[in-house]
């Protein structure tokens, strides 16, 4: 019998994956050193927000955004879970709407404002076409209510994951880190993973602004340089991931093994006995032995 173990694109069994909130002018800057090095993310946007004179307008995002993923952050920011469901919807199809509008593919990528959420706003999103949702970390000022609240009430407390395993749920997706949590720490541990029995995931977040606040540029530019350019990453925004994931549990195997159709568009790679990379072309049948 073939051992087959799910791999990412060219075989690889890490990927690297970046999500920045809010829309700020600093989102220009950071593309930049994103692009520079070949790093992927996603940029969670509120199109209720883009007149307050400190976000980017709506005209730009297209030529600045290209490559990344643009996603739903809401149209006004408000803690989700607080709201009623009919808010609540409009909050995300209004943002969805306006956000697809302007960069002409479907929207279906999430962080939530304060990283409020709940079974129930998950349903909305899941209704609405909204494939994943991203918690933030728990030691942010505006968070520590949010944290608080969920504690009391006996739900999960929010968090980072200080590590690189995959979310059980994407509408619950914990990411690694925020940069100004041992940004370069995680990120010689994930670089330095060799063992190929795992899949591996390094996610941070963050807001653009901050690295202005905090006067740390220097901290992502160094980062993005360490990661660059490594062949057993892949660079690829949220949504990629999610996509990829789907498109790999479609893949039809026979019981035997021998052979697999892909009903996917996209390609999926696969390993077969320990160091076979193959690739299954999206609408194909590969032959296994
Ligand atoms: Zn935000």
């Amino acid at each position: 019998m073939l051992k087959i173990y799910k791999a990412f694109p060219g075989g690889k069994h890490k990927v690297l994956t970046m999500s920045y909130d809010d829309g700020k002018f600093a989102d220009r800057r950071l593309v930049s050193i994103f692009n520079k090095y070949g790093i992927k993310g996603t940029f969670n946007l509120n199109s209720g927000l883009i007149h307050d004179g400190i976000r980017i307008d709506p005209s730009e995002w297209p030529e600045l955004y290209k490559g990344h993923e643009v996603a739903t952050h809401t149209v006004t920011h408000p803690t989700i879970d607080r709201c009623p469901n009919t808010e609540i919807i409009a909050e995300y199809l209004n943002d969805k709407q306006f956000l697809e509008s302007v960069m002409g593919y479907p929207i279906r990528g999430h962080a939530y404002p304060n990283g409020s959420y709940s079974k129930r706003v998950e349903r909305i999103m899941e209704d609405l076409g909204i494939k994943y949702g991203r918690i933030v970390g728990d030691y942010y000022a505006d968070e520590y209510v949010v944290r608080q609240s969920k504690s009391e009430c006996g739900i999960d407390v929010v968090g980072d994951t200080n590590g690189f395993a995959f979310p059980e749920n994407f509408l619950e997706w914990k990411p690694t880190c925020h940069h100004n949590h041992n940004l370069l720490g995680f990120g010689e541990s994930f670089k330095n993973l060799k063992k190929k029995q795992y899949l591996y995931m390094m996610y941070v977040w963050g807001h653009s602004y901050e690295f202005d606040r905090d006067n740390n540029w220097e901290l992502m530019e160094q980062f993005c340089e360490m990661m660059s350019g490594q062949d057993d990453i892949w660079y690829a925004t949220n949504i990629e991931i999610v996509d990829y994931m789907e498109a790999y549990e479609r893949l039809q195997f026979a019981a035997d093994l021998s052979f697999v159709y892909n009903p996917s568009f996209q390609s999926v790679w696969i390993i077969v006995n320990d160091d076979n990379v193959v690739e299954i072309p999206g609408g194909s049948t590969v032959h296994l032995i």
